[in-house]
């Protein structure tokens, strides 16, 4: 019986995993790659395991971990497969991001809408509201996103010098990512604008640069409003080489 579910996984799995394991022994703990265990500890309700090259994820669904394919810069945030989205470092060192170090930037369309719904109606039944500094905003429940949201608004409100920051922030919106056909993550509830009047986004100090272009960085977001987020899962746009400084998401994978 064992032996049959085995042979359908690999059947169901990448033939990148069938090469590189043998079909006598289930997948030894430590041949699981590093992104993936870390996919399971940071999301534990929703990642579930990994066996024949793929996530198990709560629901039943088998999601490929790496497709095997070389990609490009843009077809790997545009395409990108649980195994691309760690080939970026996140680094919280640079004052200024390296060129096309874009960590987070790439997501596996199919793990995220696994995790958070499929459409804007799915997504939305799993939002509460979150108080911010006189808003409401939707945020996700999954992976404690909205609890990790109330713990930044909680930090922040002890530096009154950092509120203006926080000020006519937006969270969710269903749609593409801008000129791109990849979905955005404030489809699903773990993203949040803040105060975009004391923000920076690459394509507004460099109009009609494309995503291979040079770039000039700016920003104007404080070191303490980042460190505050961070420290609650959520990586920041503005250590993106693309940045967008108004953009925080909770991707505790990368912290
Ligand atoms: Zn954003």
């Amino acid at each position: 019986m064992f032996r049959k579910v085995w042979s359908f996984t690999l059947f169901m799995c990448s033939t990148a995993a069938i090469a590189s394991t043998s079909p006598n022994s289930p997948t030894p703990p430590d041949s699981i790659p590093d992104g993936a265990a870390k996919l399971m500890a940071v999301y534990p309700q929703q990642v579930k395991g990994y066996e024949g090259g793929c996530l198990l994820m709560a629901d039943g669904t088998r999601i490929v971990y790496d497709d095997g394919r070389e990609k490009d810069f843009i077809t790997m945030l545009d395409n990108s497969d649980p195994e691309d989205m760690f080939s970026m470092t996140y680094d919280r060192t640079a004052a200024v991001p390296a060129y096309l170090s874009d960590a987070g930037r790439s997501r596996c369309e199919q793990l995220f809408k696994c995790m958070y719904g499929k459409n804007a109606q799915e997504a939305q039944k799993r939002f509460t509201r979150v108080a911010w500094f006189g808003q409401q905003l939707q945020f996700t429940t999954v992976n404690g996103a909205a609890d990790s949201l109330r713990a930044v608004a909680r930090d922040m409100a002890r530096h009154p010098e950092l509120v203006k920051y926080m000020k006519q922030a937006s969270t969710f919106y269903w749609r593409k990512v801008r000129g791109a056909q990849r979905q955005s993550a404030h489809s699903y509830g773990i993203a949040i604008d803040i105060n975009t009047s004391l923000s920076n986004y690459w394509l507004w100090s460099n109009p009609g640069a494309g995503e291979l272009d040079r770039l000039k960085y700016e920003n104007r977001v404080p070191a303490e409003v980042v460190n505050i987020f961070e420290r609650h899962g959520f990586i920041w746009g503005g250590r993106w080489y693309h940045y967008d400084t108004m953009h925080f998401e909770f991707r505790p994978e990368f912290l």
